[in-house]
């Protein structure tokens, strides 16, 4: 594993771009048990290791899909998306509108959602760098109500860019743009830290930003550079020059 630390011009950095799904926060109970629970009140039983297959599976198809188009997107078209990626995960429903219903409800929820533990300080670690830094989200607006809602996101609200309400999806160069925007800083002293190796990493150096990946499942690739976890990354920000280059 690559640490960041070697060869990296941390002192260049004025800004961080932190992800949400699966970087700050994550789905609990598991998406898997969620859409197992929601079939199984219509009376249609199906393997929680099944389900997780398929949605791995589909929600993967779905951003296939969707990077050979324009990337464009807007509340309605994050709508359908979720509706196709239901509709293939739990293809035999009785009653396919209401379980969609309560999915989409269920996920919009502040109680649905858990920060992860290191949250809290690295949000810390990043104000007291002198960073600035916005919070860059495939999720569509229902992130708002979710993050306004956890402690350790308190203050966040604020500091949202969400790709339904920007135009475009990660990884378009534009949804990176408007973020650095946000900021006021150029893409070059961008630090964009997250989940997903193509949205996070792959797609933000295209773009001209630095991409950091934090890998809290030990899966991702061993050739780039990577994190286990937003702790090491405090002591990167704390330990180091972050920001002090003129
Ligand atoms: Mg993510």
């Amino acid at each position: 594993m690559t640490m960041p630390t070697e060869g990296w011009d941390w002192g260049g950095i004025r800004g961080i771009i932190l992800d949400a799904v699966g970087t700050l926060i994550e789905p609990t109970p598991p998406v898997a048990q969620v859409y197992t629970d929601a079939a199984f009140r219509q009376g249609l039983v199906v393997e929680t290791s099944e389900v997780k297959r398929r949605f791995h599976q589909y929600f993967r198809v779905d951003e296939v899909d969707e990077q050979l188009g324009p990337l464009a997107t807007d509340e309605a078209t994050e709508y359908r998306r979720w509706r196709r990626i239901v509709s293939n995960v739990l293809p035999d429903l009785p009653e396919p509108d209401r379980a969609f219903a309560e999915l989409w409800d269920h996920f919009g929820r502040s109680t649905a959602w858990r920060a992860f533990d290191d949250v809290g300080p690295a949000i810390n670690a990043i104000r007291e760098a002198g960073l600035d830094f916005v919070i860059a989200s495939n999720f569509d607006g229902r992130l708002r109500a979710v993050v306004a809602a956890l402690p350790a996101l308190a203050g966040c609200e604020d500091r949202l860019v969400i790709s339904s309400e920007v135009g475009f999806r990660k990884p378009h160069p534009a949804f990176y743009g408007v973020a650095c925007e946000r900021m006021g800083i150029p893409p070059d002293r961008v630090l964009c830290v997250g989940d997903d190796p193509e949205n996070d990493v792959r797609g933000p150096e295209r773009a001209g930003l630095l991409g950091l990946l934090i890998d809290r499942e030990g899966k991702g690739p061993a050739d780039g550079v990577m994190l286990p976890s937003l702790t090491e990354l405090i002591r990167n920000l704390s330990g180091s020059e972050v920001g002090r280059r003129s």
